[in-house]
């Protein structure tokens, strides 16, 4: 049997987590990264990560579509006075589809995620990264940044951007949708093993609109690695050691 961990997990928005933890355990999931995304999100995380503590692990994150929020300045104070308890960053980024652009603009989604990369880059947390439409941008500004360990979530951008991130030592995860989407598909044949971490963006459906469809679980972390391993021709069991020993390092997990 081998063990996984689910990288990148909205547990926060879960309302049963109780029992879903417990099936994740039985499951062999070695532990859990909740992300934030919100004021209220991030608290919320700070709190399971107590509860469950030494399985759930918390980083602290704002949404790009957040940064509209009447609390959103109170998010940026409570990021900067938990993120040594955190393992990382996350979930931020730049989100430049068509409807969070009329929520926050590019030049304000940019500002603040430098400000949060600081912030990372001070305490020495990876960043968990958000890059819908956006990944050129959130590469440049991490390079720009100087940022060592960064994680491009859920990656469905070009290959070209891909062998970027990957010559910049960051790494990429797969979600279920390795089961079907291609351009998620391409990025996870073209990743090298080592650069992979694996997740589900729990609570996030997947196969939407066909009879397939379910809401992922931190245990469906397992669904990835299946996809993950047939994509790349490779044993499951070893590929989940490489991967395990990734994610290990990169949230500095031991
Ligand atoms: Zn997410």
């Amino acid at each position: 049997m081998f063990e996984l961990i689910d990288s990148h997990a909205h547990i926060d928005e879960i309302e049963d987590i109780g029992s879903v933890i417990k099936d994740a355990k039985k499951n062999n999931i070695a532990a859990i990264i909740a992300v934030g995304t919100s004021f209220i999100s991030n608290q919320k995380i700070m709190h399971l990560s107590e509860e469950y503590r030494n399985y759930v692990y918390p980083a602290l994150g704002l949404f790009p579509w957040n940064i509209a929020d009447e609390d959103f300045r109170d998010n940026m104070q409570f990021i900067r006075d938990n993120i040594k308890q955190a393992v990382g960053m996350g979930e931020i980024g730049l989100d430049y589809s068509k409807g969070i652009k009329e929520r926050a603009s590019k030049e304000t989604q940019k500002s603040i995620f430098r400000e949060l990369l600081k912030v990372a880059k001070d305490n020495n947390k990876p960043a968990l990264i958000h890059s819908r439409y956006s990944w050129h941008d959130c590469l440049n500004i991490c390079r720009e940044l100087q940022i060592d360990k960064a994680v491009f979530h859920w990656y469905t951008g070009p290959l070209d951007i891909l062998n970027q991130i990957i010559k910049s030592g960051y790494y990429i995860s797969a979600s279920p949708a390795a089961e079907y989407h291609e351009d998620h598909r391409k990025a996870i044949m073209a990743a090298p093993s080592d650069r992979l971490l694996l997740e589900t963006d729990t609570p996030v459906t997947y196969c939407r609109g066909t009879e397939l469809e379910y809401e992922a679980r931190p245990s469906d972390v397992l669904r990835t690695l299946n996809a993950v391993a047939k994509l790349k021709n490779e044993d499951k069991a070893v590929i989940a050691n490489v991967i395990l020993k990734n994610t290990r390092e990169f949230f500095n997990l031991y």
